[in-house]
């Protein structure tokens, strides 16, 4: 007989054979345990009827008992939405529906006692319920506590399972005279660490909570186990490749390093990059592949970081690359990085899509032969006909871009995997950062070079434009530059591109005799670059773009970066642009532009923009606002993350107990690992049982079907 959880929901009382068709290709539920993580996503209060004239401020998910008076259609084509005006026998309030409209007047009819589920809000001084949930009333049903939602598909509501068929099913679930069997996942001595409820305790409270406290306990519970085993399961991982992965030895600091330090730095380091040299030297000499991540907001002197490891990597006899992700950004570090080797005798190259095959050739040649020491390029360095002498060191600039595939396929390049140092601007939380980048060991820059001055950051309407240009036109008489951007989102492409070639007209008109660069990402590689080398120079003097230009280039005469439409930017990539400019001494502004008219809370998220320059409070601001799903990085990082209830916007402090927990696990009970010797003699912070051990493999292979090596236990 299966175990209770993996019994097919076809067999439970309540579903039946259509419905768990129905399930299983809506929603992926095809065992109990399935349907038991079909969490509801949110509850209502069910213990009493609000009055329209008691709702205020900010309410909770509530009940109202009514009915309909009238129903107006209001509005045409698109913008067509259907008003009902819907009374508690005292006030009346407005239930609008922008969709579906034919239906909803053909089911809901005036004069039918309905209680209506919602969260009321105002809309031009005025109480409102948006597609708000509706069920007849019931004087039969006795009142209860907070109620389950879920969410259902169009389909499921027109085949006919509504929220009462599911609650119904879960109650017979919860009831099933086998539901005591469902196997703990969670040890017992983690759940007292924390006071956690078992599981069965668990699943009841989350389906039909009879308090607000248990279930809060319960989904603690479960955002903490999900995590957890994320957690866990990144640590296994990365203890076992760095235990692996063999790496170069860089035992020594030799001369390139020190005649570099001591007679050709054009400046002091900061204390930060001191700092973070001397882990990555740290790192290069143990025998093991170094697998860095630097972060370090713009203008932090990340490059210089990198070229001294690559100091280092030369004094051992190595080759490094740096691998950028535009050619632009290649070509900029290139000019950088060779005019840096130059003054100590290192030969550098530069290699991209656009290298002719000539000097392709040659440069294929340079790094076989190893009379190339530093190669700086695109993703044409990661082509298979480019092989190196003996690659040391592998830096990868802005690591959204390149996902942990590409890493790997770096890696392949030696029989020795080189070290790996991945640089990004984009200032992740901590609590973010261990989980996506798990398996990288992190150091920051967390201090920029003296004397730049902060960037002025000005939230401005378009009944402001006439400060704006006039601002412009002072700046551009000092003889500087200036960076106007536009949004260019997929789904928008057309209205967004025209809005940026109107956008470029209005830039000509105004400041007509200025030369102007316009970039987009739908042109052609070799103009853009053209259009981007011409503003560098200083040929133009205003650059119209999308955001194209967000990551890494470097024009240190441009002061100001204005921002249009800054409301439809994430406070991330607001933070990434306004690094592109106060990168030389002098004042610099960013400028965000909206229109007259924009929500509250959208406001109040610019407002952060200009209060703060520091990319880790921005981050964090933009994390919780906006949750991990829409963050620069999260989606390309490689690791999928498939969570049900926890969210790593909000649940940082669980993030940060799974992962103490985690290695607390890991620390004491080596066996989980796959280790086959145990090399840590620490007393175990958490002493786990053959029991508990059990449960821990069979929930790792469970969630990510992976097995454990068991026969180290028995
Ligand atoms: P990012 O971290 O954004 O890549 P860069 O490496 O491009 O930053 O550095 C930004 C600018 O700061 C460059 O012009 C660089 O030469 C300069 N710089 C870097 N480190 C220092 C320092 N310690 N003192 C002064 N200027 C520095
Ligand atoms: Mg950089």
């Amino acid at each position: 007989m299966d175990r209770f959880e993996d019994t097919e929901i076809k067999y439970l009382k309540g579903i039946g054979e259509a419905r768990a068709k129905l399930l299983a290709s809506e929603l992926q539920i095809v065992s109990f345990r399935d349907l038991l993580e079909y969490y509801p996503f949110r509850y209502v209060d069910r213990s009493k009827f609000y009055r329209i004239a008691e709702f205020q401020g900010e309410m909770p998910l509530i009940q109202v008992r009514g009915h309909f008076i009238n129903f107006i259609t209001e509005g045409e084509g698109r913008s067509q939405r259907l008003r009902g005006i819907f009374t508690d026998g005292e006030r009346m309030v407005d239930v609008m529906w922008f969709a579906g409209i034919k239906k909803i007047s053909e089911i809901y009819r005036t004069g039918v006692v309905y209680v209506l589920f919602g969260k009321p809000s105002i809309y031009s001084g005025n109480w409102q319920f948006v597609h708000p949930e509706i069920e007849k009333y019931d004087p039969e049903r006795p009142p209860t506590g907070l109620q389950g939602v879920y969410s259902l598909t169009e389909t499921m509501r027109k085949r006919g399972i509504t929220q009462r068929v599911v609650q119904t099913a879960m109650r017979n679930l919860l009831a099933h005279p086998r539901f005591g069997q469902l196997a703990e996942t969670l040890p017992e001595a983690i759940r007292s660490r924390y006071g956690f409820p078992g599981v069965q305790e668990t699943f009841r409270a989350l389906h039909f909570p009879e308090d607000a406290t248990l279930l809060r306990k319960a989904r603690e519970r479960m955002k903490f186990e999900e995590l957890f085993y994320l957690e866990l399961q990144i640590l296994r991982y990365a203890r076992k490749r760095s235990r692996q992965l063999q790496g170069h030895m860089f035992g020594h600091i030799g001369d390139y390093f020190n005649r570099y330090y001591s007679e050709c730095i054009p400046f002091e380091l900061t204390g930060a990059q001191k700092r973070v040299l001397r882990e990555i030297r740290a790192d290069m000499r143990t025998g093991r592949q170094m697998n860095r991540l630097l972060q370090g907001d713009v203008g932090s002197g990340k490059t210089m970081v990198a070229f001294m490891s690559m100091l280092m990597s030369a004094d051992n006899g190595f080759q490094s690359c740096l691998m950028a992700p535009t050619e632009i950004l290649a070509g900029q570090h290139y000019e950088t990085i060779s005019a840096w080797g130059a003054r100590i005798g290192l030969r550098t190259a530069l290699l991209t899509g656009s290298t002719r095959a000539k000097e392709r050739r040659l440069i294929h040649e340079g790094l076989l032969s190893g009379e190339i020491h530093i190669i700086v390029g695109t993703h044409a360095l990661l082509e298979e006909k480019v092989e190196f002498s003996n690659l040391g060191l592998a830096v990868i600039d802005e690591q959204h871009r390149f996902g942990v595939a590409q890493r790997a396929r770096m890696w392949s390049k030696g029989k020795i995997p080189p070290h790996v140092l991945v640089m990004t601007a984009t200032p992740i939380p901590r609590t973010l950062a261990m989980t996506l980048y798990g398996d990288l060991d992190v150091s920051v820059i967390d201090e920029l070079p003296p004397g730049r001055k902060p960037i002025e950051t000005w939230l401005r309407y378009d009944g402001n434009r006439g400060e704006v240009n006039r601002h412009i036109w002072q700046q551009l008489r000092e003889g500087r530059q200036i960076y106007i951007v536009y949004p260019l989102i997929k789904e928008n492409e057309k209205l967004d591109l025209r809005s940026l070639e109107e956008g470029l007209e209005r830039v000509r008109e105004t400041f007509s005799g200025v030369e102007v660069s316009f970039v987009h990402g739908k042109m052609k590689p070799a103009e853009k670059e053209y259009q981007m080398q011409k503003f560098v120079e200083g040929k133009s003097r205003i650059m119209v773009a999308t955001t194209v230009i967000e990551v890494g280039v470097n024009v240190p005469n441009a002061t100001v970066m204005v921002i249009e439409n800054a409301e439809r930017f994430g406070l991330s990539q607001l933070h990434q642009l306004r690094g592109r400019v106060g990168r030389g001494a002098d004042r610099s502004w960013c400028i965000l532009m909206t229109k007259e008219r924009i929500a509250a809370p959208t406001r109040k998220r610019l407002h952060i923009m200009t209060e703060t320059t520091d990319g880790f409070l921005v981050s964090e601001a933009d994390l919780k606002l906006r949750g991990p799903g829409d963050m620069e990085g999260t989606q390309q990082s490689g690791i999928a993350f498939n969570l049900r209830i926890a969210n790593l916007a909000t649940d940082g402090q669980i993030v940060q107990c799974a992962r103490d927990t985690a290695e607390d696990v890991l620390s004491g009970n080596p066996v989980i690992t796959g280790q086959t010797e145990v090399t840590e003699h620490r007393p175990s912070a958490l002493p786990l049982d053959v029991d508990s051990l059990r449960i821990l493999a069979s929930e790792l292979t469970r969630r990510f079907d992976h097995s454990v090596d068991w026969s180290l236990i028995s």
